[in-house]
């Protein structure tokens, strides 16, 4: 992804569904109250909020977002960022998770307008504060910068176009920011078919005319070759931290990082290393593994839609390291996310048996297992990776070991030792799984 002065220009964005559950227009019908979202915010730092007065360019077109400059940063509304995206090629919803009080994106999928997109321009002057709400990419942690203006959530445009797969400049000259949308899907090397594009709720998976509200399981793996092929996704990446927390000790990091207690870390980091060590333990048993990153860069979501729903039929498995968080520090424990084919039963359930017997045998305590539909289309799995890898043919697990908000769980996290031990665990179940399947 290019960018032209990101650190000058984080452009933002806003969204009204962003506002605290109660508040939230489309949970109540109504529309928030401004008054009572800034009380919900009036113990947090205040921070002046200027209008962003720079021209905005969207595919060299003059467009109007609602902006706010903030520390210096460039700040602008989700849902006008969505509104002008939707119909293009890196289009996204934006809805409000409940139970989760939440921001959901939905990469690919058209912007369903509620009212009120691409408004008045902001007023002169306005007071900001971090917003509290996490925000969700396809299901998964995303990690953005925001602020609540009035009752409103505003990122940085930069952030969701890293994301989502849109390129953002800015051109000193003409203080004007410069949003580029791909024209066209970026070739593949030797992959001929289009990208899979998520799909939308008017667009039924072929495979389950009837949707059901669990698919069958598919009758045998398609990858069975006698080499066993295992690739390993390492969580996030780059500009995507996924969850960041304090750390609740000091901790040497393997990757050469020394942390105070206090200091922030990063659930990518610790993505990778595990993943590191796992690939490791099963290279020296002659696996074959791919990983999707081996270093700190980012791998958009839909790059890794658009790998594994072409290329995860390769592979006997696709495990995508994980580690937790929520907006409390209440939960702790183990969670596997399973595809929704294998909710009766079959080889899904049957790996994550063992992953949990391996987690709950080095003394971590295990939370749930999840099957999480698609809230558009109940035949299709709610999490990105889980699901492009089914329309790759693909088995797909993500671990999420533990939850870096909880400070005892994230003990687990905080020597090498340790980590090391989490990976030993999924090796061990990894290879007693493929004892007994055919690879
Ligand atoms: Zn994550």
């Amino acid at each position: 992804m290019k960018r032209l002065v990101a650190g000058i220009l984080s452009a933002a964005l806003l969204t009204s569904a962003a506002a605290a559950a109660s508040t939230d227009p489309e949970l109540s019908g109504v529309e928030p109250a401004a008054a009572a979202a800034q009380t919900a915010y009036a113990d947090l730092e205040q921070l002046p909020a200027y209008a962003a007065t720079m021209e905005v360019l969207l595919d060299g077109i003059t467009v109007k977002p609602v902006g706010y400059n903030i520390k210096g940063n460039n700040y602008y509304k989700l849902r006008d960022i969505a509104a002008l995206l939707s119909g293009k090629e890196c289009q996204f919803n934006v809805t409000w998770d409940g139970e989760r009080r939440a921001i959901n994106l939905v990469s690919g999928q058209a912007y369903e307008v509620v009212g009120g997109e691409l408004g008045e321009q902001p007023m002169a002057q306005q007071t900001a504060a971090l917003t509290r709400e996490p925000v969700y990419l396809d299901g998964d942690t995303a990690a953005l910068t925001a602020y609540n203006v009035q009752g409103n959530n505003y990122f940085k445009l930069v952030d969701i176009g890293e994301m989502l797969g849109f390129q953002v400049g800015y051109d000193p000259q003409t203080r004007t920011v410069l949003i580029n949308t791909p024209v066209t899907p970026a070739p593949k090397p030797d992959v001929p078919d289009e990208p899979v594009i998520p799909e939308t709720p008017e667009t039924p998976e072929p495979e389950t005319p009837a949707a059901p509200e669990t698919p069958a399981e598919p009758e045998t793996p398609n990858c069975v070759d006698g080499v066993l092929k295992i690739w390993i996704d390492p969580g996030h990446g780059g500009s995507d931290a996924g969850n960041v927390s304090k750390a609740v000790a000091g901790f040497d990091a393997p990757w050469g990082v020394q942390y105070a207690a206090g200091d922030p870390i990063s659930e990518k980091d610790f993505n990778l290393a595990v993943s590191q060590m796992l690939c490791e333990m099963l290279e020296e048993d002659g696996v074959e593994v791919r990983m999707t990153r081996t270093d700190d860069t980012t791998v958009t979501a839909s790059t890794r839609q658009t790998l594994f729903s072409t290329e995860g039929g390769g592979y006997d498995m696709i495990f995508s390291v994980h580690h937790n968080a929520y907006q409390s520090t209440a939960p702790q424990g183990a969670e596997i996310l399973i595809q929704i084919a294998y909710e009766n039963g079959g080889r899904g359930r049957e790996f994550g048996e063992l992953l949990k017997q391996e987690y709950m045998d080095m003394g971590q305590s295990f939370r749930r297992f999840v099957f999480q539909h698609s809230s558009t289309n109940s035949a299709n799995d709610y999490y990105f990776v889980l699901r492009s890898a089914r329309a790759g043919g693909a088995l797909a697990f993500i671990s999420e070991f533990c939850f870096m908000t909880n400070p005892e769980d994230q003990l687990w996290l905080l020597s090498e030792e340790n980590l090391r031990a989490e990976a030993r665990a999924q090796y061990n179940a990894i290879m007693e799984y493929f004892e007994t399947h055919e690879y």
